[in-house]
């Protein structure tokens, strides 16, 4: 394939950035990446920031769109449902889709990003260049300025792509010269986070099923695990900022061992370094932040840096790498004309991005607290033997965001029209038995039309 013209920079060499250069290198544009960052492949990753994360299909679906997913496979391992522990320790399995082969995978974020890397830079198109801190963009003259060990650089660009995360420097810049208030949107929550490291046992062997997402419930507050390949667990304390049980409250070991005494009882002996990983990692913050203006000139915006989501659907990076393919669908569909396609790709993605924000603030509530209430889980039953009878019909608001593509925006919308009619008709009734199928066809068939828009 003959190489195109166009000189692509990328801002941020993290699981976007990174997944974006390969795509685009692939159909034979040259592509270089800089990252403030020193490369995860030569240095390891600071303890304490989100160690692993969940990928689910739509993750899955773009790793395979840039040939990669075979070999992403052997870092992944399946997790088919939460295993909900509850305060007496007894744990529950509550799979996660009506389907056997639905699960979503457990990934380490340094040896996804790093297989990312390696196989951009293999394409002989891509070049990282790290330590290398974007301080500022000039829109109108398409370069921007760096910082390399107190060394300034001008990069010029006909293209950038930001994809400098959360706390974007890019975004910050394009809401300063804007006069719209509302273009740009960031909600920090009042709840944190802090990982915990669950090691593997003696003979090296994983402490607790390893095919599970574990959740430790507790109403305000909750704790997580996800397993590691090499037998360990990352464990993530979610708790409010302030109040009763909180990150202020929890301030020292006496207050920090009664709250894993009293709640967290059947794991805590099994968190040899509990001090020091609480009161030396760092607590993360967490927020959402959602744009009306995606670009400008000819920046744009994509991953975290455009629509970060609190991780309590495990769909940030999913949500991201669903725009690199969105990028690279617009460019096909323009026949590489790059004019209009940051419109194009905002327009596709905007209102899919807010809804999987609005989603992700939701499942908080119930991964925390509605888990544990009897007529949660009859419901679910419910909805997956509606799923099994109606599959084109009726697929669990999870399921649509998990283990299909339909467009979140549409998930969302389909998800309340769901929630209600499992309100009526469930209200009633304690057992799926108890369904009269007639009566409940007719009302699915008349409240929600048939799925069409998976693509
Ligand atoms: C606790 C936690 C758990 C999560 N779990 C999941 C999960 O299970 N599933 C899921 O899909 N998502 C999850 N996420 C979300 C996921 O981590 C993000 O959505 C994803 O990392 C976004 O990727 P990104 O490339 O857009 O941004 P980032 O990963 O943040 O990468 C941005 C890159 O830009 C670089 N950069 C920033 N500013 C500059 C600058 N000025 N100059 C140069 N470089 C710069 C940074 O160094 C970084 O490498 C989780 C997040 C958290 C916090």
């Amino acid at each position: 394939m003959s190489e195109r013209s166009e000189n692509i920079v990328i801002l941020g060499a993290g699981l976007v950035g990174s997944l974006q250069a390969l795509l685009l290198a692939q159909k034979g544009y040259r592509v270089r990446v800089y990252d403030k960052l020193p490369d995860i492949r030569q240095q390891a990753m600071s303890a304490g920031r989100s160690i692993n994360l969940a990928l689910a299909s739509r993750g899955r679906h773009a790793l395979e769109q840039a040939d990669v997913l075979d070999k992403a496979e052997s870092l992944l391992i399946p997790m088919r449902g939460r295993m909900l522990h509850n305060q007496q320790g007894e744990q529950t399995l509550q799979k996660y889709g009506s389907r056997d082969h639905e699960a979503i995978y457990s990934v380490s974020r340094a040896g996804l990003v790093s297989l990312l890397r390696d196989e951009a830079e293999a394409t002989g198109l891509v070049t990282f260049y790290f330590e290398h801190s974007c301080d500022s963009i000039d829109f109108n003259g398409n370069r921007c300025q760096f910082s390399h060990r107190d060394v300034d650089l001008h990069i010029d660009f006909d293209y950038l792509l930001a994809c400098d995360g959360a706390g974007s420097m890019t975004r910050q810049q394009m809401q300063q010269n804007t006069d719209n208030a509302t273009a740009f949107n960031s909600e920090l929550l009042d709840h944190a986070y802090k990982e915990l490291y669950l090691p593997p046992d003696k003979k090296g062997d994983f402490q607790l099923d390893k095919n599970a997402l574990h959740v430790w419930p507790r109403d305000d507050y909750m704790m997580i695990g996800l397993p590691n390949p090499g037998g360990d667990f990352t464990l993530t304390l979610f708790m409010p900022k302030t109040g009763p049980v909180s990150f202020a409250s929890i301030d020292n070991a006496t207050a920090l061992h009664a709250l894993f005494d009293q709640q967290f009882a059947d794991i805590k002996p099994f968190i040899p370094k509990l001090e020091q990983d609480y009161f030396n990692n760092p607590t993360g913050k967490l927020g959402t932040v959602r744009c009306q203006q995606w670009y400008q000139d000819h920046v744009l915006l994509l991953g975290d840096a455009a629509h970060a989501v609190v991780p309590f659907h495990a769909q940030g990076m999913n949500a991201g790498f669903e725009d690199c393919v969105a990028v690279m669908e617009a460019l096909a569909h323009s026949n590489h004309d790059w004019s209009g396609l940051f419109a194009t790709v905002q327009m596709a993605r905007q209102a899919n991005a807010d809804a999987i924000a609005d989603m992700s603030l939701e499942n908080y509530v119930e991964m925390r607290a509605s888990v544990n209430d009897p007529q949660f889980h009859f419901k679910k039953q419910v909805a997956f033997a509606l799923e099994q009878r109606w599959p084109h019909y009726f697929i669990p608001r999870y399921s649509m965001v998990m283990f299909h593509r339909i467009p979140y925006a549409e998930a969302y919308a389909r998800g309340r029209v769901q929630a209600r009619l499992l309100d009526r008709l469930c209200h009633d009734i304690d057992t799926v038995d108890a369904l009269d199928f007639e009566r409940v066809e007719r009302l699915i068939k008349g409240s929600l039309s048939p799925i069409l828009n998976e693509t």
